[in-house]
């Protein structure tokens, strides 16, 4: 049994619920809301879905505020605070980067990328972007979808006039994996969120893992052929560049825990001219790929379809680098801020075509 037992109203005060008294009903097991309608309630639907319940009724479709939280540390309650406590901790040093940092913030945004990545957890820009504020505007679903976040995507490409739309999705996917098989043990809302993924039959010889890293990458290209077919306009006037990727934290591409491997740019999917594409852009990208006993990952390199002549490519853009930082040291900054690429001079690549859509 859960014990309410105390209740703390100046703590309501501070949430801005000053009308809000909670009332902790110990033998009834949730605490109830007794109240005028506050900020705290939800929005009354005019017409809603369904008769509420009668212990919904009673409680007038409002819960109270716990504050005596927990009797063992794994208790939701007692998770739930742990973590807010966190979040107003880690604000706190927030708080400290002060008014001059904030104030170029205040009037509008001004991101460099429009991205659309998994709600996965594990999953965060800190992988990436190592100054993410004001640098990215960011989309997050189950399984990277574009399809069913296209009003989204489209304020940021025609709105904020991002000149890059990033696809990324990762390895080890849940809402993927899902997809991989049938869906009808799923609620309907999650089946819903699911069914804008399509993917191809599995490769038979294919193990696991091999098949579930695939159907990632099938993912990732399918959401680009969405965004590609409906944002044809921006990509014929070269105003907005379209690219799929995946970030591996499983190693399971066999390129190293970690990386972000591009698999798709506007459409296009040659791993060849897609490795040269990434030497283009100029960042080295030390292995740390480790030997695996799946034999899919035998060869990173192989399994990730780089070519001989694309590895020597990499090696000497690595080596190139190094010694332009050595002479440079504080060019990694400006090259973050001030990309300038050009693929075709780099890689003596044809030019990447835009599929285009009607
Ligand atoms: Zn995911």
């Amino acid at each position: 049994m859960r014990h309410f037992a105390s209740v703390i109203p100046f703590a309501l005060l501070a949430l801005g619920c000053s009308k809000l008294v909670a009332v902790a009903h110990a033998d009834e097991g949730e605490p109830h809301a007794a109240a005028p309608a506050s900020a705290a309630a939800p929005a009354k639907s005019a017409t809603p879905a369904k008769a509420p319940s009668a212990e919904s009724a009673e409680a007038g479709n409002r819960y109270g505020v716990p504050f005596a939280w927990e009797v063992e540390k794994d208790e939701p309650l007692a998770k739930a605070r742990a973590y807010l406590g966190d979040v107003l901790t880690d604000n706190a040093a927030n708080l400290q980067l002060g008014k001059e940092h904030f104030l170029p913030l205040a009037e509008k945004q001004a991101p460099r990328a429009t991205v659309v990545t998994c709600s996965d957890s594990r999953v965060q820009s800190s992988a990436w972007d190592a100054t993410p504020e004001n640098d990215a505007f960011t989309i997050r679903n189950i399984g990277n979808q574009v399809s069913n976040a296209y009003g989204s995507v489209q304020y940021g490409l025609e709105h904020l006039n991002t000149p890059v739309l990033i696809v990324l999705g990762h390895t080890g996917c849940g809402a993927v994996k899902a997809a991989m098989g049938k869906l009808d043990d799923l609620d309907a809302p999650i089946k819903a969120e699911l069914s804008g993924i399509k993917l191809p039959e599995p490769n038979p010889k294919a193990n696991e893992r091999k098949a579930w890293a695939d159907a990632v990458v099938a993912n990732v290209n399918q959401q680009v052929d969405f965004a590609v077919g409906h944002f044809g306009k921006l990509l014929r006037e070269q105003r907005v560049l379209v690219v799929g990727a995946v970030y591996d934290f499983r190693n399971d591409l066999g390129r190293g825990y970690g990386r972000i491997s591009i698999v798709n740019v506007n459409g296009n999917t040659e791993t060849k001219r897609l490795r040269a594409f990434e030497l283009a852009l100029g960042t080295p990208m030390p292995s740390n790929a480790e030997p695996s006993s799946d034999d899919a990952a035998r060869d990173p390199r192989q399994a990730a379809g780089e070519s001989t002549l694309a590895a020597m490519l990499r090696n000497q853009a690595i080596t190139a680098h190094a010694h332009e930082e050595s002479a440079r040291p504080h060019a990694k900054a400006d090259a973050r801020r001030e990309p300038k690429v050009d693929a075709h001079a780099e890689s003596h690549e044809e030019p990447h075509g835009v599929r285009a859509p009607d």
